[in-house]
């Protein structure tokens, strides 16, 4: 079954759900044409159906190869690249004075959740490069730019980026790649990558290396670490491609999903050392990092959500296709039906299209945040926006991937012992969804990060911010007195005071007893999660209502069910923060006794 970007929930979701049709009726977004959002989101939905989707499952049977130091990937892929570049669609947001259009992140981010739902695999390449483009644009000096920019933003040659050592997961500080100063002024890198996504491959001429190391009199943890641009094959000063550069993919592993992205070993320092240009100063690559690894992490969020609308929609298919048994009360002659009728499928189908929409306008809302700390011409909306944006994007990576992996789950679980028949399709999806947990930072660490930091931030300022927005947000529902939202209200408000309390109480013991707030980070990015999207499903609802946007009552339906069926859990997960930590620390007499 092929993909159909579904164009209508998603712009509902960003136009309203994530605010940016009131950030550009501020002005926060300078002469952007809106009515642009649509016609590109309907080009890309074509450009997936007809070029992305068919060559999902060939990458997914057929995988990379690495032979002679060079990896090929699956039939076909070389072409669609060409095609992806050609369409355009790699500088959607890239800047304009290096050929990009230019068009907001959130607009792009409506484009990677299409690409990732026709072909998470191939929309995983240009997800780095873009990352790349970040760090370079924001940290890089003017004479890398100017030969490394353009082509990163055409597509002409794609970005990777290296941190992951065997020694060096989640603490990246412990890496140990060693890069040397040369007398010119440039690096030489000796050491060793893993898991390094389109570490090598063959769709493009060049690919530039970000590569995370340490210089030999640098600090110990992460204030010694620098990057470096370290280009696969030298460029001349005539911008034409120079000397094979001393960096080879020397491995590729062999993985549960995601078979078509090559995931390399890298070997830097065979031939006298990898040939490396610093970007930003010395001992402070993490800060040129970061800006890489949180527009990354947006963009895995994404990849969750593009997974979980993928498997929606072919489950939903499945479902008025396959027959079996009757619906209640029809008599036994009659004939078997569409399983859709009957409640438990209606109920999963429901639970897995409400959490994507949660899901897809958490991680809206975190582009548009990152937009308007980036366009706004008033200093304090752009602060306020970045402390939006820093603290959503944990929440979007963590939430929207966990999402991705339970709807997937789901997705097989609806086509019965078909879903775990691979000619389906349904089985990929499970297994390419179960690394979006992983990498950019583990759910784990992403719950971490929100409550050390972005709850922690200001006494918790951005979350109070938030906070009093869904509590208005509640008010509207309430005040709409429309029978159809039924519990929506009083379910909503009950998670948001959940979520108030949880916060207060994390927020008190953060610094004074960091083992009980740790305890509970994964039931409270989950409580945020649940919250916060089901406030946006509710704000969509009322928006369809008083819109010419059609079909209101769907909307209202979905949010209604997300509220009394998700939302619904968040007194729970409050106690399982502000109760459950005691056990969590008490957990060695059980785990080692
Ligand atoms: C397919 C694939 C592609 C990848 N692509 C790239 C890439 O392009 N570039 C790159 O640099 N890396 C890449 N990675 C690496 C990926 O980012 C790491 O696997 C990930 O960050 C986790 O590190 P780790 O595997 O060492 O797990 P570990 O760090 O060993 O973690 C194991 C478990 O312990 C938990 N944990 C670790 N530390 C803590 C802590 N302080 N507190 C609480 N829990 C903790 C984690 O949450 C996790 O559950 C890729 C990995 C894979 C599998």
């Amino acid at each position: 079954m092929t993909y159909q970007a579904p164009i209508k929930d998603m712009l509902l979701a960003l136009n309203h759900g994530a605010g940016l049709k009131a950030a550009v009726e501020a002005g926060h977004y300078g002469d952007f044409d809106a009515d642009l959002t649509a016609a590109v989101l309907e080009e890309a939905g074509k450009f997936a159906s007809d070029v992305l989707a068919p060559l999902n499952r060939v990458g997914d049977q057929n995988g990379i190869k690495l032979q002679d130091g060079k990896v090929t990937t699956a039939p076909g892929w070389p072409d669609a690249y060409k095609r992806w570049t050609e369409g355009g669609w790699n500088a959607v947001s890239g800047p304009e004075s290096f050929g990009g259009q230019g068009l907001p992140l959130a607009i792009n981010a409506a484009c990677t959740e299409i690409w990732s739902a026709s072909n998470v695999a191939f929309g995983l390449c240009p997800l780095l490069t873009l990352s790349a483009i970040e760090a370079l644009d924001a940290h890089g000096s003017d004479e890398l730019k100017k030969i490394y920019l353009g082509k990163l933003v055409s597509g002409e040659w794609t970005g990777t980026m290296q941190l992951t050592e065997p020694q060096a997961g989640s603490d990246v500080g412990a890496l140990r790649t060693r890069a040397e100063r040369a007398p010119d002024g440039t690096y030489r890198l000796k050491g060793a990558k893993i898991f390094i996504t389109y570490g090598d491959h063959d769709m493009t001429d060049n690919i530039v290396h970000f590569v995370l190391a340490r210089l030999p009199d640098a600090p110990a943890g992460t204030k010694g670490i620098s990057l470096f641009l370290v280009p696969k094959f030298l460029v001349n000063a005539d911008g034409s491609l120079g000397a094979r550069n001393d960096i080879y993919p020397s491995g590729v592993e062999h993985k549960l999903g995601m078979h078509a992205s090559p995931t390399c070993t890298m070997t830097m320092g065979d031939h006298g050392g990898a040939i490396g240009y610093l970007i930003g100063e010395e001992n402070q690559g993490m800060r040129c990092m970061f800006t890489m690894m949180n527009q990354a992490r947006l963009g895995v969020g994404l990849e969750g959500v593009g997974i979980a609308d993928r498997a929606y929609q072919q489950a939903l298919g499945y479902a008025q296709e396959r027959r079996q048994g009757r619906a209640v009360g029809k008599s036994a002659d009659s004939g078997s039906d569409p399983i859709i009728v009957h409640p438990d499928i209606k109920r999963t189908l429901m639970q897995m299209r409400s959490l994507t929409a949660a899901a897809r306008t958490i991680c809206y809302a975190t582009a548009v945040a990152l937009d308007v700390a980036a366009r706004a011409t008033d200093a304090k909306v752009r602060s306020e926006a970045a402390a939006r944006g820093a603290l959503l994007t944990p929440i979007a990576k963590a939430f929207s991937t966990d999402v991705g992996n339970e709807v997937a789950y789901l997705g097989v679980q609806v086509h019965g012992g078909m879903g775990f028949i691979e000619e389906t399709g349904a089985a990929q999806h499970y297994r390419d969804a179960r690394i979006t947990p992983i990498y950019e930072g583990t759910n784990g660490i992403q719950a971490i990060d929100l409550v050390t930091r972005k709850l922690a931030a200001n006494g918790g300022a951005a979350v109070w911010a938030l906070l009093d927005e869904l509590g208005e947000t509640i008010k509207q529902v309430e005040g709409s007195n429309d029978p159809a939202f039924g519990g929506t209200g009083q379910k909503l408000h009950d998670a948001l005071a959940s979520l108030t309390r949880t916060s207060r109480w994390l927020l008190e013991r953060v610094t004074s007893a960091p083992n009980d707030a740790l305890a509970g980070a994964t039931p409270y990015l989950r409580l945020f999660g649940a919250t916060v999207g089901g406030c946006y499903l509710a704000s969509e609802a009322l928006a369809a209502r008083s819109g010419s946007f059609g079909e209101p009552q769907r909307y209202v339906a979905l949010a209604r069910f997300f509220a009394e069926n998700i939302a619904v859990q968040a007194p729970s997960l409050e106690k399982s923060v502000t109760d459950g930590a005691e056990m969590v620390n008490g957990a060695d007499a059980v785990l080692l006794g």
